[in-house]
């Protein structure tokens, strides 16, 4: 291995070793984030930083998660190797990638074109087959491949969409930020029951906005 694939090695051992110490124990998760080489979904100039424990600039003005955020939402998440996972907030495509190691098939929705373009290209780039994405509003999900097993939601909603309880399976799970301002995001795990909906907050959280409608040019 070259010392550069061997520094890349150890700052993976280290982030995994961070997570571990922050409470993330799920063997499954700690094992899919360390095969998604999360240098290769951020901007070159922050490549140093890829796998330090905070979220980083991306393109169109978003953020690429923080791997503590995207490990613990994928943990309360729960995937099973059989399960059909709706993301809504492609970005980077980093979560996408990480939830493709661990479920039948993810499903992603991104607002801007831009983005959706180079996330795509890194799931050909990783050969991560189980990827479908689509430019789009996702507050609105994706009916045509409904039901989902899960949703994850990357971005914060000011309030539960409909269309997604809509599109979950009874039973399913919806990991979604929901909050009116930055300061004020909660994560919430929101399971859809025969009668309705059952909600647990779980952590506060910083998400861009959740915005309804697509952007003309970008
Ligand atoms: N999951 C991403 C983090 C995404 S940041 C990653 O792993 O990198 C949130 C993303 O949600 C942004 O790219 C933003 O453009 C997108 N977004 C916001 N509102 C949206 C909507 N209504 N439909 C689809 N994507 C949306």
């Amino acid at each position: 291995m070259t010392p550069a694939g061997e520094e890349t090695d150890t700052r993976k051992i280290e982030l995994i070793m961070a997570l571990r110490r922050q409470g993330i124990t799920d063997a499954r998760v700690l094992s899919a984030i360390e095969r998604v080489p999360r240098a290769q979904f951020v901007e070159p100039s922050f490549k140093a930083q890829a796998y330090e424990d905070h979220a980083l600039p991306i393109e169109c003005g978003q953020t690429i998660s923080q791997p503590y955020v995207v490990a613990y939402m994928t943990e309360a998440l729960d995937v099973g190797p059989r399960m059909k996972v709706l993301e809504v907030g492609t970005g980077s495509g980093y979560q996408a990638a990480v939830l493709a190691h661990l479920c039948r098939r993810v499903y992603t929705i991104e607002r801007y074109r831009t983005l959706l373009r180079d996330a795509e290209e890194r799931f050909r780039e990783l050969n991560l087959t189980n990827i479908t994405a689509k430019s789009g509003d996702g507050s609105k999900g994706w009916p045509e491949q409904a039901p989902f097993d899960r949703i994850i939601v990357t971005a914060a909603a000011e309030t539960l969409p409909d269309a997604l309880i809509d599109q979950l399976k009874i039973d399913g799970w919806m990991i979604i930020p929901i909050g009116r301002s930055t300061r004020d995001q909660k994560l919430y795990r929101v399971q859809k029951t025969e009668k309705g909906v059952d909600c647990e907050e779980l952590l506060p959280v910083r998400f861009v906005p959740l915005v309804e409608g697509v952007p003309k040019d970008i």
